[in-house]
């Protein structure tokens, strides 16, 4: 790597111009622009990122709805997807530090990642998730199968998806742009036609990582948004569950549901939310959805509702679409439903059992494009999320 003295870079970096760049034009101007924030976790409808100058005089940024911020570097990591070598490149090459050509920057014109310009996957990505999926269940495994069968997934559930197990980069090399920040659990993305792994996500053990999830940078692969999990057993027809990643997406298909995980709630921000419908209507037609979003505000009430947000957003493109939805949330305090089914598995149970009693999908699902529903009894009319919240229900 050539060397780039990273002080300069970020002296000669117009922070301002770049946020503009990653993040859309900002609300305001001077001291008190803001921008929608980078980071893709955040659907940040009301522009909460503001620039200042802190220590040293240096430029940083910071979101103050959800704390992130950082230098420029961090932004481009954090809101373009980049490597922190890729990033620091990119910046010299901008402000004409080094001789190299800069490193070509894919960003979204919103802070929502659109789709990536390109569909092709790395093969270093179906190479590691391989990898990962044989490791789980050799020695060095132990801990990652403890971890995950602490959370309450059975070994036929693990190996229908393919979840695997990353060492880290020493025991397991992989090229740059692929997540590196030590032992993790692989949750991979498995094409829904021949399974093959598209994209992964990985969820750090380490209690030192600075961030629980990471991915493979957009330059490798793109975000496929969804995943479609598959179940160990023959699932509910006519239901879909669609869930905040992975682990409560494999809580449902555990209880014989077909789920879909999404990867990342900006993924039904406002902007993004008709066609992620779109897409699930598409991709599971006749079925009903019912959305399990996390209550992010469960352990801490300062914390913004972007996981309840999100899922109300949703329903609702849902239900002008003519579908068949419910939301449900875990009991108050419960952050999510995996943590519910750890606490209490048999309400959880029931509760997916009595889904298929209040959907009812043949009687009113109707084909997207085809004949209106006849006019009939009210249960035929698409459902809103102001139905009873199961959390609510006592858990006879
Ligand atoms: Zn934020």
């Amino acid at each position: 790597m050539p060397t780039v003295d990273r002080d300069a870079v970020l002296d000669d970096t117009d922070l301002g111009a770049l946020a503009t760049e990653i993040c859309g034009e900002p609300r305001g101007r001077g001291r008190g622009a803001r921008w929608h924030c980078p980071n893709p976790a955040h659907p940040d409808e009301h522009p909460s990122m503001g620039i200042y100058q802190g220590f040293q005089g240096r430029w940083r940024w910071k979101c103050h709805a959800c704390g992130e911020g950082g230098t420029a570097i961090d932004l481009l990591v954090l809101g373009a997807g980049m490597t922190v070598r890729d990033a620091l490149l990119d910046l010299a090459g901008r402000a004409g530090l080094t001789p190299q050509p800069p490193v070509r920057l894919a960003v979204p014109s919103t802070p929502v990642p659109a789709n990536p310009p390109s569909t092709a996957v790395h093969p270093a990505i179906g190479e590691l998730v391989t990898a990962a999926a044989e490791l789980l269940w050799q020695p060095l495994g132990a801990g990652a199968r403890r971890y995950l069968h602490s959370r309450g997934f059975t070994d036929d559930l693990l190996t229908a998806n393919r979840i695997g197990f990353d060492p880290g980069p020493r025991q397991l090399p992989r090229p740059e742009g692929l997540p590196h920040g030590g032992p993790g659990i692989v949750f991979p993305v498995l094409h829904p036609d021949d399974r093959q792994p598209a994209y992964y996500q990985l969820r750090y053990l380490s209690s030192r990582s600075t961030r629980r999830y990471d991915q493979p940078a957009r330059t490798l692969a793109p975000n496929p948004k969804l995943a479609h999990l598959a179940t160990s057993v023959p699932a509910q027809p006519g239901i879909t569950v669609v869930c905040e990643g992975f682990p409560d997406a494999l809580t449902a298909t555990h209880n014989g549901l077909a789920a879909v995980a999404l990867l990342g709630t900006a993924h039904a921000s406002t902007t993004s939310a008709p066609a992620l419908a779109e897409r699930l209507i598409a991709e599971r037609p006749d079925s009903a959805f019912v959305l399990c979003f996390d209550d992010d505000t469960a352990l801490d009430p300062a914390k913004l509702p972007a996981g309840q947000n999100a899922a109300a957003r949703l329903a609702d493109e849902l239900a002008h679409r003519d579908q068949l939805v419910l939301n449900i949330q875990p009991p108050t305090g419960i952050k999510d439903i995996n943590a519910w089914w750890q606490q209490d598995p048999a309400t959880v149970r029931s509760a997916f059992e009595r889904l298929s009693a209040m959907l009812e999908p043949p009687a009113i699902i109707q084909p997207v494009d085809g004949p209106r529903p006849a006019p009939g009894p009210p249960q035929t009319e698409a459902t809103n999320p102001g139905l009873p919240d199961l959390g609510q229900l006592p858990s006879c």
